[in-house]
């Protein structure tokens, strides 16, 4: 039994949401005609409350169509410095839009309205112009901690009094939701945009979608076209992408009780420095030598990423199961370090 707590993309399309796929009606979507891919946009912007959304391959393409759409060559897109378009998205804000980044120093990963006034700038002709404000929810890096409802409003009236657009990097906002109790509509008339991947925690072999007001997603539909992200009959992923969404979000709690017990065997452990709060599906902890925990771990057939020399992730998912849970915890208390 491989067990692979690396991340949530690893999981694989059920037999049921491979029929789904197989069902689906199929067109061409450059064209304009593919049903299942409109069928999905339209399913998102309703739960979202947007005029309209775009099915695109992937969440760096989502968050990087979204930072082009809103900006212009010598704005400013203030994030938080743990953030995953800051870190993981190859620089692709200065790479496609031409734009620079402030970052704020946040709590795992949450800003909050002063850090950001902060770093806003006066208008003057040696300095960027301040435009746009990106939150990330769940925060991955932080160990998938979440902004409420509330905390995500206080920021959205900021950004609104302060004339900054205000983005969602929602590649976890699912989970976020599921562990505050809350529906997408808790969001309604909060960002300018939303990105939501549907390949993690919800199972989808690949797809995210963009939210946000009619225009923005027509200059992003012909953003994806540059970018290379046109898709044909893509209706087959967005039948898997439906599915998950039908199928997949309830389930997401069990994926945030096996991380925290997951946690509370970490906790028990005289090798483990330092476990983050857990919040959600995504356990960061601490220990002296990450590369060698990992080694060892994977010669008892289970796979964890290390995330600098001395932190380790362990994300929980769909495709972890009961049984799964109680080997990792009995290979993590004999483990011998
Ligand atoms: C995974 C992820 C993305 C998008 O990643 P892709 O692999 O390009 O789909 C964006 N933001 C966060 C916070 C993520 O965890």
């Amino acid at each position: 039994m491989l067990i692979d707590l690396r991340s949530d993309t690893v999981t694989k399309p059920s037999p049921e949401m491979k029929q789904a796929m197989l069902n689906a009606e199929l067109g061409d979507d450059v064209f304009g005609e593919d049903p299942t891919v409109k069928q999905l946009e339209e399913k998102i912007a309703a739960m979202f409350g947007m005029e309209a959304a775009l099915f695109c391959p992937s969440g760096t393409m989502t968050n990087q169509i979204a930072i082009k759409a809103h900006t212009q060559p010598l704005d400013e897109l203030i994030c938080d410095k743990i953030c995953h378009i800051y870190n993981y998205e190859t620089g692709g804000w200065a790479f496609h839009s031409g734009i620079s980044i402030r970052l704020t120093d946040g709590d795992r990963g949450r800003m909050n309205a002063s850090q950001i006034e902060e770093l806003i700038l006066p208008d003057q002709d040696w300095l960027p112009n301040t435009r746009m404000v990106a939150i990330e929810n769940t925060v991955n890096k932080g160990g998938g901690s979440i902004y409420s409802v509330a905390e995500m409003k206080t920021l959205s009236d900021f950004c609104r009094s302060k004339n900054l657009i205000y983005h969602l990097d929602g590649a976890r906002i699912f989970n976020a939701l599921s562990a505050l109790n809350e529906k997408p509509e808790a969001l309604h008339s909060m960002f300018d945009s939303i990105s939501v991947c549907i390949s993690k925690g919800l199972g989808a072999p690949a797809g995210s979608v963009l939210a946000g007001k009619k225009d923005f997603i027509k200059r992003s539909r012909k953003l994806r076209k540059v970018m290379g992200g046109g898709m044909r009959q893509s209706g087959i992923l967005a039948a898997a992408c439906i599915y998950a969404l039908d199928y997949n979000v309830e389930r997401l709690k069990d994926d945030h009780s096996k991380a925290t017990e997951l946690a509370e065997t970490l906790n028990q452990l005289a090798w483990v420095n330092k476990v983050l709060p857990v919040e959600t599906n995504i356990v960061i902890f601490e220990v002296a030598d990450a590369a060698k925990v990992a080694e060892q771990l994977s010669k008892e057939n289970i796979r964890i990423q290390p995330f600098s020399p001395t932190l380790l992730r362990m994300v929980t998912h769909l495709d972890f199961t009961d049984a799964m849970l109680q080997k990792a915890k009995e290979v993590l208390i004999k483990l011998k370090l």
